[in-house]
């Protein structure tokens, strides 16, 4: 059942190596499919181990209906994120060195560089702590994602990331471009205060990436104009 979509969560997980978003088998990957059902990978193992019946199916409320290994330990919290934001369809959870550092020194990585108000829709927040493999982080993820649809991470405070997305395209994006930035940004922190752009800014990177990439719609005119400081 559903091979091709977990080649995909395999492969999102590989890809999470790759770009050094994760370590061993640290962090998880989910899906919902368009029955509602979830897919989910299995808790402590390695994604480029696994094989697509590695993945557990499940319904909405976590009884599995397919699968023999134990789903992930963020199971709950995963699921509390897919039951309560329909729009949710993917989420990646990692513990990205530099997004995950930002956790321990302030509460929101504000969208100073363009990227991640593109790849994350905005400011990305860092949640109150809860701890690993409990509903509560799902539910710190889902408060703190708020009602602004094109915010797409939250930093987990003392742990690590979790990103959302339409589909698992999206939620990678999200880590990935997450991470780029994060470390830019503390490499500019440790050399000194660093610069803003402006909400007004920022809503505009956001706005833009709408039209970036195949299959988007063309840039309205006006949209790129300059925003002064
Ligand atoms: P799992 O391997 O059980 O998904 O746990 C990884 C993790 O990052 C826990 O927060
Ligand atoms: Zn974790």
């Amino acid at each position: 059942m559903y091979l091709e979509e977990k080649k995909k969560i395999i492969d999102a997980g590989i890809k999470l190596d790759r770009y050094g978003l994760i370590a061993l088998a640290g962090g998880n990957v989910a899906m919902r499919v368009p029955s509602g059902e979830i897919l989910v990978t299995p808790s402590g193992m390695i994604y480029e181990d696994m094989e697509p019946d590695d993945v557990l199916v499940m319904d909405c409320q976590g009884n599995i209906i397919e699968g023999t290994n134990k789903p992930s330990s963020d199971t709950d919290g995963i699921l509390y994120i897919f039951n309560h934001r329909p729009d949710i369809n993917a989420t990646i959870h990692t513990h990205q060195p530099y997004a995950t550092a930002i956790s321990l020194i302030q509460d929101e990585f504000r969208a100073d560089l363009t990227t991640v108000g593109n790849a994350c829709g905005g400011n990305v927040p860092v949640t109150r702590y809860s701890s690993p493999g409990s509903v509560e982080m799902g539910q710190d993820v889902v408060e703190y994602l708020g009602d602004n649809r094109d915010l797409h991470a939250v930093i987990l405070a003392h742990h690590g990331v979790m990103t959302v997305g339409n589909n698992l395209k999206q939620a990678l994006t999200a880590a990935v471009y997450l991470e780029e930035t994060a470390k830019a940004y503390l490499a500019a922190k440790a050399c000194g205060e660093t610069k803003h752009l402006s909400d007004e800014q920022i809503k505009q990177t956001v706005e833009i990436y709408k039209y970036v990439g195949q299959g988007s719609a063309s840039m309205p005119e006006g949209l790129t104009d300059r925003i002064e400081s």
